[in-house]
């Protein structure tokens, strides 16, 4: 791995300058963050924001109202997520380790250590959610690792991309040290890159970041579509 600060603030730069700012996450509640993080697993954010409209609409978008519905209503309600039924039980899950452990405020007075060991602990929680939930809903100073990062920062030239996820993690926040405001921004300004500029095939013709990347003009099509 070869992630330096500098080069990782200047991408950061040079994104946030094309892009503009992204104002992640885009919930009113905490509450919404922490479903969000779930509901986004393995689909598109347009999906998610249909099914918290849903769960709006339905006024069960808090800890007693998803807690006292049950199960298979959790899942229609949530059905244009994806993996639906899945996401029900982890929703399901989550909600009752945020009352067990005395809602968002007993979640609140953990370090951040000690929090993300917990939101693991749950069913259905993994590394990138469970920072989601830290970056997003806590505010902790936490760097999010996904396959948008993997892709940029291995044609960037900074990581071979198979990387353990804490491994991954851990480098850029050393790297960046405790900046919670531009982990923010980075995570999002990646997944903007990823998804419209670095795709499976990039389009490097004008990309912000191509003057320092090794990898342009991989994938020969550089100016196709390619897919998200
Ligand atoms: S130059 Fe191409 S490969 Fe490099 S970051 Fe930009 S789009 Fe991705």
């Amino acid at each position: 791995m070869r992630l330096g600060g500098e080069a990782i603030r200047r991408a950061f730069l040079d994104m946030r300058s094309r892009y503009g700012p992204q104002s992640w996450w885009p919930a009113e509640t905490r509450l919404e963050v922490l479903v969000g993080a779930v509901l986004t697993q393995g689909t598109r954010w347009r999906n998610v924001e249909l099914a918290i409209s849903r769960l709006r609409a339905a006024d069960v978008m808090s800890l007693d109202g998803l807690m006292a519905l049950p199960l298979d209503c959790l899942a229609e309600l949530i059905r244009p997520s994806g993996y639906f039924n899945v996401k029900a039980r982890r929703l399901a899950n989550l909600c009752k380790f945020i009352q067990q452990r005395n809602g968002e405020a007993g979640l609140e007075a953990l370090d951040t250590p000690a929090l993300r060991r917990a939101l693991l602990s749950v069913n259905g929680i993994g590394p990138e959610t469970a920072d989601d939930i830290l970056l997003y809903a806590f505010e902790r100073p936490v760097f999010v690792v996904d396959n948008y990062t993997r892709r940029l920062f291995r044609r960037l030239g900074w990581i071979v991309g198979d990387e353990p996820y804490d491994d991954l993690r851990g480098a850029v926040e050393l790297a960046v040290g405790g900046d919670t405001a531009l982990f923010n921004e980075l995570h999002a300004l990646v997944v903007f890159h990823g998804k419209h500029v670095c795709r499976p095939n990039p389009r490097c013709q004008g990309c912000c970041l191509a003057s320092r990347c090794p990898g342009r003009g991989d994938g020969r099509n550089s100016l196709s579509s390619g897919r998200t």
